[in-house]
């Protein structure tokens, strides 16, 4: 008989035996599990503007966790060699239960980040790991593709602070180069920017790929669902696309097409573009961002003109 997995919006229907698309899913039994829970493929304490988070306890750190497995296969993955299923073998691994991952950021006072490779189709460690940091009172970041089934966002959303989820293009791009749907992620972002938590997007410009009119929809898009931070984030080739890198120049006109739309924060990521934070009402420098440190002018949350800046300001995590 048949056991449908409802991890993300694939909702593959697997007989005995089968694997679903991501690989690391698999029916045991009638019952599917995660093969490889608790297997981590990455553990790193990482400064929170890489994930990238630009407006969740900005300066601070946070101890990020990766196993492996990917739903899409993007031809350009910056991360293809633990989400990828031609390399799932070849990875090595070791166990940390999620009391050993917690407890590791709990002696560093750090938040964590489900992150890497595909958090969603190992969201059962992910969930198991989260529930713990909340008890603690730790910090909790998820970032994603975005492509979750509806049943998995009513169960992550109670446990995760902050998102950094990946727009990667319109339909017809996810069509060519992920063997994906930009849809259940419009449809998760649309349900995320109603929380309280903190959500930020990213879109990985490829030059020649995106036009600056699909820059301009996307960004439309974004703004009509209610994003406040967008990235902007130069493409270099990786895994099977081998495109030149997406020039600065290129970047640079895309961000103004961008700053035309009403998103009050667009950064430009992977370039020597401006990374710093400005107030939206006044325009008074509110978070200057070096290579290895941040300072934040901020009372409270709050610019000088009273303006409450979108995210989470708080400074747990500053090791
Ligand atoms: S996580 Fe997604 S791709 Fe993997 S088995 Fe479940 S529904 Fe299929």
């Amino acid at each position: 008989m048949k056991t449908r997995c409802d991890f993300c919006y694939r909702e593959c229907s697997l007989g005995e035996g089968q694997r679903g698309v991501c690989h690391i899913r698999v029916n045991r039994g009638g019952t599917i599990v995660t093969e490889n829970y608790g297997e981590v493929v990455a553990l790193a304490l990482d400064p929170i503007e890489k994930k990238p988070l630009y407006h969740f306890r900005p300066g601070s750190y946070t101890l990020s966790v990766a196993l492996f497995g990917c739903n899409l296969s993007c031809s350009f993955c910056q991360n293809y060699s633990i989400s990828q299923k031609e390399f799932h073998q070849q990875r090595p691994n070791r166990y940390i239960s999620p009391e050993v991952f917690i407890q590791q950021a709990v002696e560093r006072n750090v938040s964590v980040s489900f992150t890497y490779s595909e958090p969603i189709v190992w969201q059962d460690y992910l969930l198991d790991c989260a529930r713990m940091a909340k008890d603690e009172a730790i910090p909790t970041i998820l970032v994603s593709n975005g492509t979750f089934s509806k049943a998995s966002l009513t169960r992550i959303l109670p446990f995760i602070d902050a998102y950094s989820i990946d727009l990667k293009g319109d339909e017809s791009f996810y069509r060519r180069y992920c063997n994906g749907s930009a849809k259940p992620v419009i449809a998760g972002l649309e349900t995320l920017a109603k929380t309280s938590a903190t959500v930020e997007v990213t879109t990985l410009l490829i030059e020649g790929e995106h036009t600056l009119s699909d820059v301009k929809e996307l960004g439309t898009i974004l703004s009509d669902l209610g994003i406040r931070v967008w990235h902007l984030s130069r493409y270099h080739p990786a895994y099977k696309l081998n495109l030149p890198p997406t020039d600065e120049s290129f970047l640079q006109e895309a961000l103004a097409a961008a700053k035309e739309l009403k998103i009050p924060h667009i950064y430009g990521g992977n370039s020597r573009q401006d990374q710093d934070t400005y107030c939206p009402e006044c325009g008074a420098l509110l978070i200057k961002r070096f290579p290895h440190q941040t300072k934040v002018f901020l009372k409270e949350g709050r610019c000088t003109c009273s303006h409450q800046l979108y995210g989470d300001m708080e400074s747990r995590g500053l090791i």
